[in-house]
């Protein structure tokens, strides 16, 4: 299967150039050429095996490079540092509303599902392709990224990788999780600035001559861990057919039924992946899109404008804090029959003004599969409180974001089909948040010390993975202003 660029289609490579590659050197993003389609007996076989089998054969569809027994291997590999065996367990809350927890990975939020992944195809794509360098890997991360890609990628032989986060963006949990970073071939930095600035920054580093000159030297070239390699946005397909296979197992669905999806998201990557799920197969009904008071999102569904020029809040959910919704390009790539010289024009408009808006076409494709809506902070407060207090399920803002928008869009539309709400972090990695949504007080600038009384108020067991964080030995203090991103990227060259 051949890959191309959402900007640039005469560009073709296969399926590992694209995963070593991350970004088309114009700026587009990796596409597949084509996609495959799921049977309904595939699906069935699906719902026989165990989740990194799943995973083999859903990954393998789109990577005809890589073998059989080379797939299975990175899944069990990557799958296997999960607290349970279903890898992704679906909580039943009723007759008809399920969540689907994807964070029961080595740090506690969603991006394990990918980034345990990732490390193994792109060292395998590196061999595949005959590159003799290194991989030197940039994150910019709005807090749970970092700490994934760093457990991912920590003593990856051939790789060094940097997390950039924003200074005030993440949670004083997500914080220590990254400043407290093992591994050799590790790096952790502050920014200046908010999640976007530290985007931007990565993007620019990119494009940088000096910085490539310096790599090329050192033997390494250049990649990314964000949601924009095509190695991220792949492993992510894979747990909406899980879900659908989970709720066929238990006995949920009928044969011929569909689900809606409701998605936490920011930089459209979560949601991407249940879009291209349903296109691959999987009976998705409606992808409702989710956002907190960015709800930049929102009013593109709604509207077909883009339009990044507004307030940006930092919210009690900020891993979606995010007004630049990179992932979308592939969808409007995808929804334009691949009109790259369209998309190329709109990002050109939003790198310019800050907005575009796209054709009647595209908006009423996007409204016909979509549906958008957010949830501001009293809100996710509320949805936290009650989701406890009533139904003993203990919930992170990112994911009562969701359940919020669910409900209002089940209240507004009357449409009762079974949904998969995802769940994107324990609710232990924004214990202070949580605590304070459950009436705690004295607790808005808690640290780690919060897990621990979380745990005592819920007796909910806090994971593994943080209930030591506090004891751990802090490694990195550094902070950068956005133009000065280039420094920590040749202090680890040296
Ligand atoms: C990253 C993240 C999101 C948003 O994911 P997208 O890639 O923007 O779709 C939501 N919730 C949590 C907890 C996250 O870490």
């Amino acid at each position: 299967m051949q890959y191309t660029s959402t900007r640039d289609k005469s560009l073709h490579m296969t399926a590992a150039q694209a995963i070593a590659q991350g970004l088309s050197p114009e700026g587009g993003l990796l596409v597949p050429e084509n996609f495959p389609h799921l049977s309904a007996e595939d699906l069935e076989s699906l719902k026989r095996v165990s989740y990194p089998e799943r995973a083999a054969r859903v990954m393998g569809l789109f990577l005809d490079d890589f073998s059989e027994e080379e797939l299975k291997d990175f899944s069990d590999q990557a799958y296997s540092r999960f607290d349970t065996p279903t890898v992704t367990p679906l909580r039943i809350l009723n007759g008809d509303t399920f969540c689907l927890e994807l964070w029961h990975g080595p740090t506690c939020a969603f991006k394990d599902m990918a980034l345990q992944m990732l490390p193994l195809l792109l060292t395998a794509s590196l061999l595949k392709n005959g590159e003799e360098r290194k991989a030197f890997v940039l994150a910019a991360t709005s807090g749970d990224t970092g700490k994934a890609a760093l457990e991912g990628f920590r003593d990856v032989d051939r790789t060094k990788i940097l997390a950039f986060y924003p200074r005030n963006g993440v949670s004083k949990i997500q914080k220590l999780q990254m400043v407290t970073q093992e591994g050799n071939n590790v790096g952790v930095c502050a920014v200046d600035g908010n999640f976007d600035d530290a985007q931007t920054g990565v993007k620019r580093l990119f494009t940088d001559p000096e910085i490539a000159a310096r790599l090329d030297e050192e033997g390494f070239f250049l990649t990314s861990a964000n949601s924009i390699n095509w190695g991220r946005v792949l492993p992510q397909i894979v747990y909406y057919v899980s879900a659908y296979c989970q709720l066929r197992k238990a006995g949920a669905m009928p044969p011929d039924g569909h689900m809606n999806v409701c998605v936490p998201t920011g930089n459209f990557g979560n949601i991407l992946a249940a879009y291209y799920a349903k296109k691959i197969g999987v009976p998705i009904g409606k992808l409702i899109c989710a956002s907190n008071s960015n709800n930049v999102l929102t009013d593109f569904i709604k509207t077909g404008t883009y339009d990044r020029n507004r307030t940006f809040y930092q919210t009690i959910s900020p891993s979606m804090d995010i007004l630049v919704s990179s992932n979308l390009e592939r969808l409007l790539f995808d929804l334009s029959g691949g009109d790259d010289a369209l998309v190329a024009g709109y990002m050109d408009q939003l790198a310019r003004d800050g907005k575009y808006t796209v054709t009647d076409e595209i908006a009423a494709r996007i409204q016909d599969q979509f549906e958008a809506g957010f949830c501001d902070e009293n809100m996710t407060r509320l949805t936290i409180n009650s989701m406890w207090w009533d139904v003993n399920y203990l919930i992170d803002p990112h994911t009562a974001v969701a359940f919020q928008v669910l409900g209002r869009y089940r209240d507004r539309t009357g449409d009762d089909s079974p949904a998969v709400v995802v769940s994107t972090a324990s609710p232990y990695k924004f214990c202070g948040s949580v605590l304070e949504a459950l009436g705690a007080s004295g607790v808005a600038n808690g640290g780690a010390e919060l897990i621990g009384k979380l745990q005592d108020l819920t007796k909910v067991p806090a994971p593994a993975p943080l209930a030591d964080l506090a004891d751990r030995e802090v490694r990195f203090t550094g902070c950068v202003e956005p133009d000065e991103m280039a420094g920590p990227v040749l202090e680890m060259l040296s």
